[in-house]
């Protein structure tokens, strides 16, 4: 069997699309330089992790297992996110569909929703995520605060929408205002993309 590594995925839309909410030059860095930089963190790891095992050498566990958790976390959350997010105008606004169910079953209305995933997202300490995700054994909806990109992930719980509040992401445009980030998020949101992700549960 041959092993595979990690590949930079392109954006589903260009540099410019989430203008004025994200710029061309924001999501260019985001994308080219943080992102790649996941992707060549992870393939080093494994490659690492390859000729330690090929010559049979001893390795350090613990910050090998930090490390592969660390970079491969962030790897796959920045596809989530690039993927639930849209050009202004086909996107944001409320949701349609199963996640408007879901969402008013358990939030209530989606203005609650609104605020509850907004408010984990300002409140993330330093680096970190906010996370919509489903528990397939309540069916019930849980907002995640991640840490990094790796700490305070449910294990099973499924990934539905994903906003990134790392500082990387947002300061050239909003530079210390998180919240008006958070804010221009709610017009980008690909809903159609997360109700894929619901209806494959
Ligand atoms: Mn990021």
């Amino acid at each position: 069997m041959e092993k595979k590594f990690y590949e930079l995925p392109s954006l589903p839309y260009s540099y410019d699309a989430l203008e004025p909410y994200i710029s061309e030059e924001q999501l260019t860095i985001h994308h080219q330089k943080h992102h790649q930089a996941y992707v060549d963190g992870a393939n080093n790891l494994l490659r690492r992790l390859d000729e330690a095992r090929e010559s049979d050498a001893s390795i350090d566990y613990k910050a090998a297992a930090k490390e592969l958790s660390f970079h491969v976390g962030g790897f796959l959350l920045h596809r989530f996110f690039w993927e639930n997010m849209g050009p202004a105008g086909d996107n944001g606004g409320e949701p349609t569909g199963k996640i408007k169910e879901y969402i008013e079953k358990d939030f209530g209305t989606f203005e609650r929703f609104k605020e509850e995933f907004s408010q984990t997202a300002i409140s993330a300490e330093g680096s970190g995520w906010a996370m919509l995700t489903y528990c397939p054994l309540t069916d019930r909806l849980f907002i995640v605060q991640v840490e990094k990109h790796n700490v305070n992930l449910i294990p099973q719980c499924k990934v539905l929408l994903v906003l990134d509040v790392w500082e990387h992401a947002y300061y050239l445009d909003y530079k210390n205002l998180r919240p008006d980030y958070v804010e221009a998020f709610w017009n980008i949101i690909n809903w159609d993309e997360v109700n894929n992700r619901v209806e494959n549960l």
